[in-house]
């Protein structure tokens, strides 16, 4: 007799706790099937999320919706876990210039970034970092403790016995009416394994792409105020004075490991960026399944309606994942339709069949 789910769920990253999350909390019975050890994204994530980010210091993509929901989702899980996981802090950003300062007088009183800075700088502020022309504290920003957040999932899933701890082989999977694997039918499967989709049987034609990162630990002499990020950012760790610090950006082709060029690259970065001394204990590295149009990849797959993809999530897990989870279980409960800009329908032109 086979044991009957909603949904059987393929990684527990990112993307696979926060459906597996909303679907249980929407009454769902689901089943997830995650190989430990096998990420290389979720678990070196730093967990930073920052509203206003990228090369020009522009609004993050729907900022007004992902960052209210992410709050709201890390928020209602501690309070089911008794945990800690989000914790709002600002981030300091120093400017370089005078020239740089006077541009964020004016950006920052602009309709579109006024509500995400908090307080504008002209003259040093704080001790820790080099900020000679000051700087802007950016407002709704912070970082979640993302180890902490995936091991109390797992240990939830495992307590109810919902969660199987073993790698999923695409050969034992039936497809047919429901989908049928191993000991399980489902109504649906839906695919979160990260970069391994680039290989995937259903989901290989989508464009992939991998970006690499390296990351340090470091040791500082006393806690920060802030989260500081100019070039390199710093993130606190569950450890007393230890920071995580990233991240290097890498596009194929890259070599698997730390490398000396990045530990030396991050390390510079840190030296323009901080003005106190510090230790590296740590050198850590990981890559991020991202698309060409920096858009999550969820929806069917154009032969079978009930292989789902939960993907591509990119440089920002954190935050994009809860919003996402919450609208594909929307789409899955049949509320609405996926937005155009993450259906996997924008890339059908790629799919030979
Ligand atoms: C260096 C670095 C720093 C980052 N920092 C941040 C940050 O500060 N903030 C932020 O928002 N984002 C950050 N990211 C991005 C973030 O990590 C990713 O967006 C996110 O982790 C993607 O999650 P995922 O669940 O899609 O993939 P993954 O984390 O890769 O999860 C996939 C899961 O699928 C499982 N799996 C795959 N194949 C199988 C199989 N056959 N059988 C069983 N299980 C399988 C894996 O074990 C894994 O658990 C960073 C990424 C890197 C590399």
């Amino acid at each position: 007799m086979k044991r009957q789910v909603d949904y059987l769920i393929v990684g527990q990253g990112l993307a696979g706790s926060a459906i597996a999350w909303e679907l249980l909390r929407r009454g769902k019975s689901i089943h997830v099937i995650d190989e430990p050890g096998n990420t290389r994204a979720s678990v070196v994530a730093a967990g930073l999320f920052n509203p206003i980010a990228g090369k020009f210091m522009t609004k993050a993509w729907k900022a007004d919706g992902v960052f209210p929901y992410m709050e709201q989702f890390y928020s209602a899980a501690e309070k089911i876990f008794n945990k800690k996981f989000l914790h709002l802090l600002p981030i300091y950003r120093p400017f370089i210039s005078t020239e740089e300062q006077q541009q964020w007088k004016i950006r920052g009183e602009s309709e579109e970034l006024e509500r995400f800075v908090l307080a504008f700088h002209e003259a040093p502020t704080f001790d820790q970092v080099k900020d000679p022309f000051g700087g802007i504290e950016i407002a709704h920003s912070g970082y979640v403790n993302v180890s902490s957040w995936l091991f109390s999932v797992r240990e939830y899933l495992l307590s109810k016995e919902i969660l199987s701890e073993e790698y999923f082989k695409e050969e034992d999977l039936v497809e047919g009416e429901s989908i049928t694997y191993g000991d399980f039918r489902a109504g649906k499967i839906i695919f979160c394994n990260g970069l391994a989709g680039l290989k995937s049987k259903w989901f290989q034609w989508l464009p992939f792409k991998p970006l690499k990162g390296e990351t340090l630990e470091i040791e500082l002499e006393s806690a920060c105020p802030r989260l500081f990020n100019r070039a390199a950012y710093l993130v606190p760790s569950h450890k007393e004075n230890i920071f995580n610090v990233g991240a290097t950006y890498q596009h194929p082709p890259f070599v698997d490991g730390p490398t000396e060029e990045s530990r030396l690259d991050l390390k510079s970065k840190l030296e323009a960026l901080l003005a106190v001394p510090f230790k590296i204990l740590h050198q850590d590295w990981g890559i991020r399944p991202t698309t060409p149009d920096r858009r999550p990849l969820m929806g069917a797959h154009p032969r079978n309606k009930n292989v789902i993809i939960f993907n591509g999530l990119g440089t920002k897990g954190v935050s994009l994942a809860p919003y996402f989870a919450h609208h594909l279980a929307d789409w899955l409960d049949g509320k609405g339709d996926l937005s155009t800009e993450v259906n996997i329908f924008r890339f059908k032109a790629l799919y030979s069949g």
